[in-house]
């Protein structure tokens, strides 16, 4: 069972992390204006398409590589967004296959952790 303090604590390390990863995917793309927890990569600035076609397909794969890295953040940010979620509902701290308590040090390591140590990698189970 974890403490208020360590509750605290591990929010504001979350908090913390969803700014930089909020920064991280405003500077390679932008949010999805119809859904908010959609991020998709922007156009390299002042590059636009042409009629090279070589130059064209360089930029092409420049933006499939931000995608790759935007897919990436994108989630660890919902992952810490669906982290957050739980302080609200009191949660925070639990197990979400055996509702039972993650090891302290699991969530030092890893604040947006969903399950506990027995349930490690089962999370593709979970919606
Ligand atoms: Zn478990």
């Amino acid at each position: 069972m974890i403490t208020d303090t360590q509750k605290a604590e591990l929010k504001a390390k979350l908090e913390g992390e969803k700014k930089l990863l909020e920064e991280e995917l405003a500077r390679l793309g932008t949010r999805n204006p119809s859904n908010p927890n959609d991020w998709v990569a922007a156009k390299p600035e002042g590059e636009e398409f042409g009629a090279d076609r070589t130059d064209n397909a360089g930029l092409i794969e420049e933006m499939h590589s931000n995608n790759a890295s935007m897919n990436e953040l994108e989630g660890r940010y919902n992952n810490v967004v669906r982290a957050l979620g739980k302080f609200d509902t009191n949660t925070y701290g639990e197990c979400e296959i055996s509702k039972s308590d993650i090891e302290v040090e699991r969530l030092y390591a890893n604040p947006a952790a969903r399950t506990c140590k027995a349930h490690m990698g089962d999370e593709h189970t979970l919606g």
